[in-house]
């Protein structure tokens, strides 16, 4: 389960901040998701849960946004933003495009104590 594999590295990334931001308890999280990476909120949140137990993220609130994702076409020399996959830029029709490969997540903000 892919959003399993990715809660936990959600948790690792909260524990290594722990560590060097020296707080003991986190309370929320905001979580940029990338439109193209296909995680599926549910399943995340699902994850969430079970990754979290007994670690220093048990019942914290978890934001999950979905961002945009960034494509660059080589027609018109511009980048645009996209929720999809597409074929042809936006702007131009062109089909030379080329889709950013962002990262699946991206943890944006924390609140701990
Ligand atoms: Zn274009």
């Amino acid at each position: 389960m892919h959003e399993l594999t990715l809660a936990l590295n959600i948790v690792q990334i909260l524990e290594e901040q722990a560590r060097s931001r020296q707080f003991n308890r986190v309370k929320q999280v905001w979580i940029d998701i990338g439109a193209l990476s296909c995680v599926e909120e549910t399943s995340l949140r699902f994850g969430l849960l079970s990754a979290t137990r007994n670690t220093l993220a048990e019942g914290a609130l978890f934001h999950l946004v979905t961002v945009a994702a960034r494509g660059w076409c080589h027609g018109c020399c511009q980048a645009f933003e996209t929720r999809q996959h597409v074929a042809n830029c936006p702007v131009c029709h062109s089909a030379q495009i080329q889709h950013e490969r962002a990262d699946a997540l991206h943890i944006r903000e924390l609140e701990v104590e």
